[in-house]
């Protein structure tokens, strides 16, 4: 086992001891899935950190902690078909692709060199995850609809194409807050008659999630 192995299989115990990881599906992907690939070279050492990491243009792959309490909300399961909003580093695509299968994966970026960054690092991860440049605000229309929306940059509101975008029983999972950089974790689940069931879990601090229906520039 390398050092890169030994400092990674460290970091999922102490966020099961924390209470972060809860499931053997999340675990299993956290153990899978090497985070100092999706980092750029400078920090590769910071890796196994439980903090966010700077990726560039002002952006962040999220810290392991609130990963995993995203993933573990929302109740991932083989065969989902899941949107992220956010693709970033790619990180949290190739995490989800590990638990959902990589085919029911789509992650869709808004800045064309992180877009870029993250596509490159799922491609040499080995992961063939469809990564979209656009505006996440509007959601992604072509592969809709979704079970999971998972929000990885903080909307003012919930977009109302992410509930349309959804499946009856489907979930948007998302920071939502009106203040810029203070949010709450929402869990919204579609209800059959088109309306939705809302739960919190506790305070956090995203990018923000800019665009037509997100944070103006
Ligand atoms: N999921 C990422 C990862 O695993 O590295 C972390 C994402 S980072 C916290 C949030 C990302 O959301 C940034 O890369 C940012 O550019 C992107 N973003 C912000 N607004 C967006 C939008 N309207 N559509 C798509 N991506 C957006």
């Amino acid at each position: 086992m390398s050092i890169n192995d030994e400092t990674r299989y460290k970091m999922v115990f102490y966020l099961e001891k924390l209470g972060y990881v809860k499931s053997e599906t999340v675990k299993k992907a956290f153990l899978k899935v090497d985070r100092s690939k999706f980092i750029p070279e400078n920090l590769k050492e910071e890796a196994y950190r439980d903090s966010p990491l700077s990726i560039g243009c002002g952006q962040t792959i999220s810290a392991p902690s609130m990963i995993a309490l995203m993933l573990e909300v929302s109740d991932l399961k083989l065969g989902l078909k899941i949107l992220e909003i956010g693709a970033g580093s790619g990180y949290n695509a190739a995490l989800i692709a590990e638990i959902c299968g990589e085919k029911n994966v789509v992650t869709i970026e808004r800045i064309p060199e992180v877009y870029q960054f993250g596509m490159e690092n799922l491609k040499r991860a080995g992961y063939k995850v469809k990564v979209a440049l656009g505006d996440g605000t509007k959601g992604y229309q072509e592969d809709a609809p979704y079970d999971r929306i998972i929000a990885t940059a903080a909307a003012p509101q919930v977009p109302q194409s992410w509930k349309d975008q959804l499946k009856e029983g489907g979930m948007i999972i998302a920071p939502v807050g009106r203040e810029r950089y203070y949010q709450e974790l929402l869990v919204l689940k579609k209800k059959k008659d088109g309306t939705f069931g809302s739960n919190k879990y506790g305070g956090c601090v995203f990018v923000p999630l800019v665009g037509e229906d997100g944070w103006k520039e």
